[in-house]
């Protein structure tokens, strides 16, 4: 039997692979110490879990309208209005199974065969698969580390064609932290409006930025540039909901309605019972947010700053998401046990096999000579890992 060339495709997610020999390692009782995670280790907050019991309680467990329940969508408009000052309404809003729906939906619904849609690297792993399934073309644009891998205007300019439909923005960026610049977006949304493409603003991470950042979202620069994003966010990160599984996207009403139907047919609509949960997160303050932030922060700072006393090794301190991305090219090319360490892959395995610790390597993002530690794990957790590292790190370079 043929399957289809589309799936053979579909590279699987790396950062899912590493993290399922960590588990396996655990479940055979090592002690393995895993950067891995790209989830809130945190619970779901109190109030929102209340609310899943009494949907359930009260019966709501019926079918939804596809696109998600009116009130969901009217409210995920008013909080998005007032965290932004936009003017979006409930016919702008499609509720999702996460924002991977949504992104999935974008894309399917704005691309046609050999479309090319531009991406910032390092990229999110599931960009580029996404766009192969529209059977878009991706099209990377390199960011550079001393840049603290802010937007390069010249060469993003450079990649746009005239096949460009779309550009992702990924701001906060997983996996770098990266906070882009008001003025680099407002010159991106320029070149889309110049150049008439679409921008997809996975905002995912908009609310977990540090040092008293403030994010700003293309969507506020004005009605035309509104009308052309796709706006992505979701309940995963800010209210650690990642097994909920709830997403949005704010559009345009045309495209909202076509991403409705394709997603009616392709999965219905998103659970009843985590859309009644989401109507009572969004309508209440989270009190449990300002602690669980700042604990992100204090982890952020004690991990850039370890960081940076290992040998080898080297990060700055990024402005949002939970990630830090840190450079290996002082270890790169350094034997260790027989093998040449000439990769963040080779670098990861290693690791892992001699020290019981799971980072995600960088080459799966296009960030070759870098490796991704979440800091969605505890300080205990976080010391004892970096302290593996250190020492990995002093046995590479002691020639082990
Ligand atoms: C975690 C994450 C998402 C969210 O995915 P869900 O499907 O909502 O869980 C989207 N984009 C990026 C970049 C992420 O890291």
């Amino acid at each position: 039997m043929q399957y289809s060339k589309k799936c053979a495709n579909i590279q699987s997610s790396v950062t899912l692979a590493i993290d399922a020999k960590a588990k396996a390692m655990r479940a055979a009782g090592a002690d393995v110490v895993g950067f891995g995670a790209g989830e809130p280790d945190f619970a779901t907050p109190h109030y929102i879990v209340e609310a899943a019991i009494d949907a359930l309680k009260d019966g709501k467990t019926k079918y939804t309208a596809a696109a998600g329940m009116p009130l969901l969508r009217e409210a995920v408009a008013d909080f998005t209005n007032k965290n932004l000052g936009t003017a979006y309404r409930g016919e702008n809003v499609v509720i999702s199974n996460g924002a991977k729906q949504a992104l999935f939906n974008a894309l399917q619904a704005l691309c046609n065969p050999g479309d090319e849609v531009l991406l910032f690297s390092p990229y999110w792993v599931s960009y580029p698969e996404l766009i192969k399934m529209a059977d878009a073309v991706p099209v990377f644009v390199p960011t550079k580390a001393e840049e603290r891998f802010a937007p390069d205007l010249d060469a993003f300019e450079r990649a746009i064609s005239g096949k460009t439909k779309a550009v992702i923005l990924n701001d906060p960026c997983n996996p770098t932290g990266a906070v882009f610049p008001e003025s680099a977006l407002r010159k991106i949304a320029d070149l889309a409006e110049k150049h008439d493409f679409a921008i997809i603003a996975d905002e995912i991470y908009d609310a977990l930025v540090y040092d008293g950042a403030v994010h700003f979202s293309v969507t506020q620069i004005n009605d035309a540039i509104r009308e052309r994003t796709v706006l992505i966010n979701g309940m995963s990160k800010a209210y650690a909901m990642t097994g909920w599984r709830m997403g949005y996207s704010l559009s345009c009403p045309a495209l909202a309605k076509r991403m409705a139907s394709l997603q009616s047919h392709a999965t219905g609509n998103p659970n009843t019972i985590a859309q009644v949960a989401t109507l009572a997160a969004l309508t209440h303050e989270n009190p449990e947010f300002p602690s669980m932030l700042a604990e992100f922060d204090r982890r952020r700072r004690y991990m850039v700053e370890t960081v940076n006393t290992i040998p080898g090794l080297s990060a700055f301190l990024p402005s949002g998401a939970f990630y830090v991305m840190v450079s290996i090219q002082g270890l790169i090319g350094k034997r260790c046990h027989g093998r040449t360490i000439d990769s963040s892959l080779t670098f990861a395995e290693l690791l892992l096999d001699e020290t019981k610790t799971a980072v995600v390597p960088g080459a799966p993002f296009g960030a070759e000579g870098y490796i991704r530690l979440s800091y969605a794990t505890d300080i205990a957790n976080i010391q004892k890992g970096l302290a593996r590292i250190r020492q990995f790190a002093e046995g590479v370079l002691s020639s082990c």
